[in-house]
């Protein structure tokens, strides 16, 4: 099989990367482990334009539909190695793709719009009530915790923005520290600190969440029981970065790929879109991996027309 395009990842930046792509007649083919990657966790979107209410794997569907109406096969496969084959041109390089099964792949680019993997706690409790007041993303949810009592996990700024943006719907907020101080931008701490529906536990770590239906308490370490219908989960995010390592792509310190202003990395012919890579500020939604998606394609679609 050969191809112009080949795009790794069914997210919203995959998805949207496609759509670009089969508007500019690339022969294009997508593989993906998890039909709307993290974005499939949510279990209701507020924030994409278009539509005032929807899941995240409702959305993932109509961008599905929308990429295969244009004639781009999108391979429900998780891609194990891509390879950069040796090529009598050196501006003209050919990756291998290989799937965990099924037929490789070779295609003149790639975009890799792999995500994120956001660290859990694993504890009892947490995956049972994933969506069921279980919430890794305080961006999204928030708003759905109006007037309740919610707990955040975690100590550095992702926790610290995420009790502040809560503290603006819930009516209590707890922040449970595993250390003994907040690890964040001085300004969010001295906020969260300010805050009068913000209480902080420090030297604190969650053990258990319990409930019937939806999330009703959380056990501590020092076995308090918290009445609460929120857990916020904010210990972090990993991108997923074990099929580039051979690559020799550019990573910042975190592990995140580093792109230009127009999603290349520093391979020829090779881009990233979405929650793996360093732009937009690290600001990781949907609609900035979309965006990020279109984008990547477009430059893709410029390459490849221009060499
Ligand atoms: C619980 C939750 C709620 C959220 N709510 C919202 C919200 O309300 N609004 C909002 O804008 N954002 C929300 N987000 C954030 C949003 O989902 C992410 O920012 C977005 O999904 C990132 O898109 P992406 O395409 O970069 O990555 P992802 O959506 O994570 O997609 C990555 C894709 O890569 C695939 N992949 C990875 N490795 C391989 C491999 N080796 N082979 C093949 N495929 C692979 C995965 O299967 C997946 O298809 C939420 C996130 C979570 C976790």
């Amino acid at each position: 099989m050969f191809c112009d395009l080949a795009i790794i990842g069914t997210g919203p930046a995959g998805l949207s990367a496609g759509l670009y792509a089969g508007r500019y007649k690339l022969k294009t083919k997508i593989f993906g482990a998890v039909l709307g990657g993290a974005m499939a966790e949510a279990w209701q979107m507020e924030n994409y334009p278009g539509f005032i209410q929807i899941s995240g794997l409702e959305l993932a569907k109509k961008m599905k539909a929308q990429v295969e109406k244009l004639g781009v096969e999108i391979i429900q496969e998780e891609v194990v190695k891509i390879q950069k084959k040796s090529t009598k041109d050196a501006n003209k390089p050919i990756f291998q793709i290989t799937p965990r099964s099924g037929q490789d792949l070779e295609s003149r680019a790639v975009i890799l719009a792999l995500g994120t993997q956001r660290k859990k706690l694993n504890i009892p409790g947490e995956e049972k009530f994933l969506g069921h007041g279980v919430s890794y993303c305080a961006t999204c949810d928030a708003p759905f915790f109006k007037n309740k009592t919610v707990a955040v996990v975690g100590g550095g700024d992702a926790a610290c923005t995420a009790a502040l943006l809560l503290s603006q719907h819930a009516s209590l907020v707890y922040l449970l520290v595993r250390g003994e101080e907040l690890k964040g931008e001085p300004v969010n701490i001295e906020n969260v600190k300010k805050n009068e529906k913000i209480r902080i536990f420090y030297k604190t770590e969650a053990k258990e969440i319990g409930g019937q239906e939806n999330v009703e308490s959380l056990i501590l370490n020092n076995d308090q029981q918290l009445s609460v219908e929120g857990v916020f989960i904010e210990i972090g995010a990993t991108p997923v970065s074990a099929l580039i390592e051979k690559l020799q792509i550019e990573v910042d310190q975190k592990g995140y790929i580093k792109v230009d202003e127009n999603q290349r990395t520093n391979l020829p012919f090779v881009y990233a879109a979405g929650d793996i890579t360093n732009a937009m500020g690290g600001f990781k939604q949907s609609i900035t991996a979309a965006a990020q998606g279109a984008l990547a394609a477009t430059s893709a679609y410029r390459d490849l027309t221009s060499s």
